[in-house]
């Protein structure tokens, strides 16, 4: 058993894995995403900012939430979500489709590659040895 702090409410609580966050502050959590959700349905072109104030919840919230994919902007919202290898403005994730797709190729290029084996290493003392016989 891991007792950890939340980190959201500080009560002690029987952690399982991921966010240090115990159920009841998911659960809240969980309503919040919910309530972003129904208004970019409703208000598809709003901003993060008018959705943070509107809902009541951090801007570094809706952020994670776009980046771990759950959330996705329109394309008429300005969201400050950049891909983390260009640069370049996206709608969701970490990375751009372009850059995706260049590390889908790295990636796979990477595990195409033969495995150079070393050759064993052949001891030659013993024939040194004979010859020091004769
Ligand atoms: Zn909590
Ligand atoms: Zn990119």
């Amino acid at each position: 058993m891991d007792a950890r702090n939340c980190r959201s409410c500080g009560s002690l609580f029987n952690y399982i894995g991921g966010e240090p966050i115990c159920a009841s502050c998911k659960k809240k959590m969980e309503d919040v995403f919910l309530q972003v959700r129904e208004y970019l349905d409703e208000h598809p072109h709003a901003t993060i900012n008018e959705v943070s104030e509107e809902v009541g919840v951090s801007v570094k919230q809706i952020k994670q939430w776009i980046r771990e994919e759950r959330l996705t902007l329109s394309d008429a919202t300005d969201a400050g979500i950049t891909c983390l290898v260009c640069g370049v403005q996206i709608k969701s994730g970490k990375y751009c489709d372009r850059c995706k797709t260049k590390m889908q190729n790295d990636l796979a290029s990477v595990t195409d590659k033969p495995r150079a084996q070393e050759p064993a290493q052949k001891k030659e003392s013993n024939g040194n040895r004979m010859r020091f016989f004769q």
